[in-house]
């Protein structure tokens, strides 16, 4: 009997790391069966402990846009360790990598560099309510925003009620300012703010939400939001950790036509490295300390090699015609996969923006998180672990996007859509 390395890793890792792994959806536990152990990744493939290759469209859930180890990149990063790999001093490629971003969400004046997209959200909140003095915050069911305590909540029972908790270890006074509401739904985004406007420091917000697979924010939605803030003096913060230079050069705020007060950005920006961000007008970043009395610091924060890495991943995005490449493929890629849908009489929809993509087992585009949650579990597993046994690795839940790398090729999202197709015809 061949040995299953994945397998052998998996019980390993369960002895030493909770559940065998360092983030839950890496476990598939929502689809069953044992998570592949990465051993190498190059372009647009990566190899699990058996050998086995797979075309990778979870790019480490999003950072990877440019596919794995692409040359600029890596050497990038490789001259980057030979200087150190990090100082707790500031530096000139801190200041570089900043004045890229800017240069490319105009939305921000200022930036500061964090490590994760959790620390970026989290610091943004409190910048927020810093600022403005407030206490109450609003986010939409299946936004997430990482998981710091007062972003961990679930929708109250009434229209534009506080929320609950929805991990343990969080107290309700620690979300008991936080009200959640449903994504695309104006009537109960203009209660709350009729009811709580006054306090409301924030409301924020994945304007193309990849949390819930994808699902854009109509666009009375977002202008409604956007309105909404500004008449109640609550800043509009995006979270484009996910969405930010992967969905577009300006990320979401640039596909919808929207300016918010402050952007949160992850992911893309650190090219694979640690490394993210949040940012937004001059007035507001410079109450953070060590002009203002917002708090907010890190060991880590703006590390040179994770610079180096998201300098040397911006550089080849603003290349002329890259987005529009990626968009042409990955529009390619889910048009090919709602033909052979069709073709079998599977109910299926599909949506992509840039390098982003989702797709479901029914015929509408979904609206909001609890439609998107009707999606049956077991023809989604059967999907998933049938592309699996072929070589195509999407994300191992139904309520993640996929991505698309400037590595993917036409061969790879041909080979992806005929896998599909197989697997379709058992799902008829
Ligand atoms: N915000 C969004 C929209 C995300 O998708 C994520 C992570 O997937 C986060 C925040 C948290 O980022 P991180 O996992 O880097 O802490």
């Amino acid at each position: 009997m061949t040995i299953d390395n994945n397998q052998r890793l998996f019980e390993r890792a369960r002895t030493v790391i909770p559940g065998g792994v360092n983030s839950p959806v890496r476990a598939f536990k929502a689809v069953g069966g044992t998570p592949r152990f990465i051993t190498r990744a190059q372009g647009a493939y990566f190899w699990d402990a058996n050998d086995q290759r797979y075309i990778d469209y979870i790019g480490s859930w999003g950072p990877m846009i440019l596919g794995h180890g692409h040359p600029a990149v890596v050497e990038a990063v490789q001259k980057a360790v030979t200087e150190g790999f990090s100082y707790g001093a500031p530096t000139e490629r801190e200041i570089e990598l900043a004045e890229a971003i800017l240069a490319l969400v105009p939305s921000m004046e200022m930036v500061r560099l964090v490590s994760s997209g959790t620390e970026a959200a989290m610091s943004a909140l409190r910048l927020a309510r810093g600022a403005t003095g407030r206490k109450h915050i609003i986010k939409f069911e299946g936004c997430y925003h990482g998981h710091a305590d007062a972003l961990l909540v679930k929708a109250g029972s009434g229209l534009a009620t506080f929320g609950h908790p929805t991990s343990g270890g969080v107290p309700p006074e620690a979300v008991q300012h936080t009200i959640v509401l449903e994504y695309n739904n104006v009537a109960q985004l203009e209660e709350a703010f009729a009811l709580h406007g006054n306090d409301m420091a924030c409301l924020m917000i994945e304007a193309i939400a990849g949390n819930m697979n994808f699902v854009r924010a109509t666009p009375e939605f977002a202008r409604r939001c956007r309105e909404l803030c500004t008449q109640h003096g609550a800043l509009l913060v995006f979270d484009e950790v996910m969405t930010g230079f992967r969905v577009g050069l300006h990320g979401a705020q640039g596909v919808l036509g929207i300016t918010p007060d402050l952007t949160v950005l992850g992911k893309v920006i650190g090219g694979g490295m640690p490394l993210a961000a949040f940012g937004g007008p001059r007035a507001i970043m410079e109450q953070l300390a060590p002009i203002g009395a917002v708090y907010q610091a890190g060991t880590l924060s703006g590390n040179p090699v994770a610079t180096a890495c998201g300098l040397a991943t911006l550089t080849e995005i603003a290349k002329p015609g890259f987005y529009e490449a990626l968009s042409a493929k990955t529009r390619t890629l889910v048009e090919g996969l709602k033909s052979a849908a069709d073709a079998e009489g599977v109910p299926f929809s599909v949506a992509s923006e840039g390098g982003m993509f989702g797709f479901f087992l029914f015929d509408e585009l979904p609206q909001n998180y609890a439609t998107v949650m009707t999606t049956d579990n077991a023809r989604f597993n059967t999907l998933f672990h049938g592309l699996l046994d072929r070589g195509v690795y999407i994300a191992p839940a139904l309520y993640e996007a996929g991505f698309v790398s400037a590595a993917h090729s036409d061969a790879d999202i041909a080979a992806t859509i005929e896998a599909a197709r197989q697997i379709f015809k058992t799902l008829a």
